[in-house]
């Protein structure tokens, strides 16, 4: 029985019925024969036994009335996956699809994730089921203070500092750092992703969207080529997707589409990035919205995606950026990009690969960015708002840009070199994994069995 074989059959029984965080560790463990037959005392330190079991699991009742009085009762979720390398660090997704299986997946990427930035945090995850669709400003509100009334206990600047994900932005950011702030009485870094009016940092917002572009950038540049000129697929309308596409534009390239988990637009001549901040960001709005004003774009509601994968990857294009949710990119899918002539994928989400796309991208041999490296902008900017906050500065937008973009590089050029000196040129997914394995498991053994 492999290595990766064996731990799968252990977590299913231990972890029954969490089928993203199997895919989510088989991932990993595929890539790590090669190091764990180099390096007994990984066995010898019983590391991966270690490192699939989260340090702790919290999961909470969110009690909270709606608009009508009604009772509502959420799920709430902070994962503390590992904390050899700093504090635990990661988002809050506040999604209706949450479930201890999502978080938990979310959480591990994000340990590889971390490690791989160079950077001093740890890893770790969380959220609700709780959706914020149709909801009024009152009712985030309230949900937001109620999971931050339980969540205050066990996060702190120098022990768990979450940040924003799916659902969770700049409001609700606000909304739970006032609940924090309100129970502990202490005015501290405890939460990133926060209004530049009180202690955000510049970048924060475009960090992930900007860093996945940065890393696309970084794949092509070692293939003497750039994505300047490239036309692009973009998925996704929000944070993420938003901020690629901007960057896309910056650079020269022309983002083609993107979409929501209502449907897909697609714009030939090129995206109006205007027009969708202010259906997407002002109005809280539906793409298909986007037609009003072009009535020439194409808009595929999700009725009609092919049964086998999403409409957004069956057009021709010269990249793929992933930038919505796990998932969300079939073997189909891939098979539909590269035979169209794309020759570079970079995620801006975690995990939107299906393991089998990945498997498509990795044999085609095409510039491939998976979401640990390639959407580590985001984490590393929080870091950067972590440190800006603990020495009381606020840096100036091209000061941290230029973090960014340094980071970016040397996520880049880390997944890069270890993916070489296994003899494996090019597979960053390998790369990555390796070497943000490393790192995290080196810290462990030189902290101790805790
Ligand atoms: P947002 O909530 O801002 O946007 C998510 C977008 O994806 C929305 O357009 C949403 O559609 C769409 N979407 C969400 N779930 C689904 C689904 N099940 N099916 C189809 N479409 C869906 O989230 P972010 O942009 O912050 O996050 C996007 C991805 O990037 C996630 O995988 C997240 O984990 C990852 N990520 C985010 C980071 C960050 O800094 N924010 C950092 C690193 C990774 P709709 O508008 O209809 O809701």
């Amino acid at each position: 029985m492999t290595y990766t074989h064996k731990t799968i059959t252990e977590l299913r029984h231990s972890s029954p019925a969490q089928a993203e965080f199997y895919q989510a560790v088989e991932e990993v463990l595929d890539s790590l024969g090669p190091v764990l037959e180099s390096n007994v005392i990984y066995q010898r330190q019983a590391i991966i036994q270690r490192i699939v079991e989260p340090e702790r699991q919290l999961m909470f009742r969110v009690p909270w009335l709606d608009d009508n009085g009604n009772i509502q009762v959420n799920k709430g979720y902070r994962v503390e996956f590992n904390s050899a390398l700093g504090p635990y660090k990661g988002g809050l997704r506040f999604h209706p699809s949450v479930n201890a299986s999502i978080i938990k997946f979310l959480g591990f990427e994000q340990i590889f994730k971390n490690a791989l930035t160079g950077l001093p945090i740890g890893g770790g995850k969380g959220g609700a089921n709780f959706d914020p669709k149709g909801r009024s400003d009152n009712e985030i509100m309230r949900f937001c203070q109620s999971f931050m009334s339980e969540l205050y206990r066990h996060i702190g600047p120098t022990t768990d500092v979450p940040a924003g994900d799916i659902g969770v932005g700049a409001r609700e950011i606000g909304y739970l750092f006032g609940q924090y702030k309100r129970l502990t009485g202490r005015y501290e870094g405890v939460l990133t992703g926060k209004s530049l009016l009180w202690g955000g940092s510049l970048v924060r917002k475009e960090a992930t969207g900007y860093g996945a572009v940065y890393f696309a950038d970084y794949m092509l540049n070692a293939r003497d080529d750039s994505l300047k000129d490239k036309r692009c697929l973009v998925s996704g309308a929000g944070n993420v997707a938003i901020y690629a596409m901007e960057k896309l534009y910056q650079i020269g390239a022309t983002p083609i589409s993107c979409s929501d988990s209502a449907g897909t637009i697609y714009h030939s001549q090129g995206i109006d990035l205007a027009l969708v901040k202010q259906i997407k960001e002002q109005q809280r709005g539906s793409l298909i919205e986007y037609l009003e004003v072009h009535p020439g774009a194409e808009y595929t509601p999700v009725a009609d995606y092919p049964t086998d994968g999403h409409a957004v990857w069956r057009y021709a294009a010269d990249a793929a950026f992933p930038c919505a949710t796990q998932n969300e990119l079939t073997k189909a899918d891939a098979e539909s990009l590269m035979a169209k002539g794309c020759q570079l994928v970079s995620e801006g989400a975690n995990m939107p690969s299906t393991q089998d796309a990945v498997d498509v991208f990795i044999d085609a041999q095409i510039a491939y960015g998976p979401g640990k490296a390639a959407n580590a902008g985001g984490v590393a900017t929080s870091q950067l708002e972590m440190a800006q906050n603990a020495s009381m500065q606020k840096w100036t937008f091209s000061q941290v840009d230029q973090q960014l973009q340094q980071i970016m590089k040397s996520v880049f050029v880390t997944a890069s070199e270890t993916a070489d000196e296994f003899g494996q040129h090019g597979n960053l997914i390998l790369g990555a994994n390796i070497a943000g394995f490393r790192r995290v498991a080196d810290a462990m053994i030189e902290q101790g069995v805790v």
